[in-house]
């Protein structure tokens, strides 16, 4: 196959192929207690009531930044009800003026875990079911990665899990250079057509915005997104796949029965 060609699959980390919630609650937990002064830090969500992590799990689906897991704690503590994006988007423009210590404190807890505990670190960010295997197959040269998360911690989860992803292949989205820019730019520098990637987010904002290179445009759903989410990818003209359907996606890649697969 020439390699102008050939396809090429574009993934995001956290919730496409990381299931990273537990880490980010914990850490923005951590982050909550230093800040406020009260509670230590944990090194697990053993000690959260079950139904304390279900609703955090639920307001995850409203996240668009790491400090975002600083306010959902906010957000509990004082009980604010939150039934929305737009809820949870006035909530922290409310509160905007704890946005960077949040930010610095949450990105602090999570190096801190991961120095002090680096068991307890991995073990809270497990790769999605098949997904490991579907890594491990696919050619590294149809792959890439585009991802707000830093770099380090990418391949320290994919390392753990035997996938050995060239750096070149793993873009952070950072300030002005955000996802739909470093696709752009990845076509210019590798001199590919828009028909030739296919670009899978579990973020219909950020799906929203790499339409507009022309890609091909996938929801996962099984990342973090609500109903409502799903339905505006649909109204927007995006498709939602479930993890299945992803896996199924790899025959393109000449990756054969990994749907069949029932865990990673
Ligand atoms: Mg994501």
């Amino acid at each position: 196959m020439e390699i102008s060609q050939r396809n090429y699959l574009g993934l995001d980390f956290d919730g496409v192929i990381a299931d990273s919630v537990l880490e980010c609650l914990l850490s923005g937990l951590n982050a909550y207690a230093v800040l406020t002064g009260r509670g230590g830090r944990q090194i697990s969500l053993v000690a959260i009531p079950a139904e304390t992590i279900a609703e955090m799990r639920r307001l995850r689906n409203y996240i668009r930044s790491g400090e975002d897991y600083v306010y959902i704690a906010l957000a509990m503590d004082r009980g604010c009800v939150i039934r929305s994006q737009n809820d949870f988007d006035r909530f922290v423009k409310d509160n905007i003026h704890f946005k960077s210590a949040y930010y610095d404190q949450f990105y602090q807890e999570r190096s801190e875990l991961l120095k002090t505990n680096p068991e307890a670190w991995l073990n809270l960010n497990p790769l999605y079911p098949g997904m490991a295997k579907f890594l491990e197959l696919i050619d590294d040269e149809n792959l890439f990665i585009v991802t707000t998360k830093e770099k380090l911690y990418v391949h320290k989860i994919l390392s753990a899990n035997g996938i050995g992803l060239e750096r070149k292949n793993v873009f952070r989205a950072v300030g002005k250079m955000n996802k739909h820019h470093i696709i752009n730019k990845l076509m210019v520098d590798r001199k590919l057509n828009a028909d030739q990637i296919i670009f899978v987010d579990d973020h219909v904002d950020t799906l929203k915005e790499v339409a507009s290179t022309g890609v091909e445009c996938i929801l996962a759903a099984w990342g973090y997104n609500t109903l409502e989410q799903r339905k505006e990818a649909d109204d927007f003209g995006i498709m939602t796949y479930q993890l299945k359907e992803f896996l199924r996606l790899g025959e393109r890649f000449q990756i054969h029965g990994i749907s069949e697969l029932k865990s990673s």
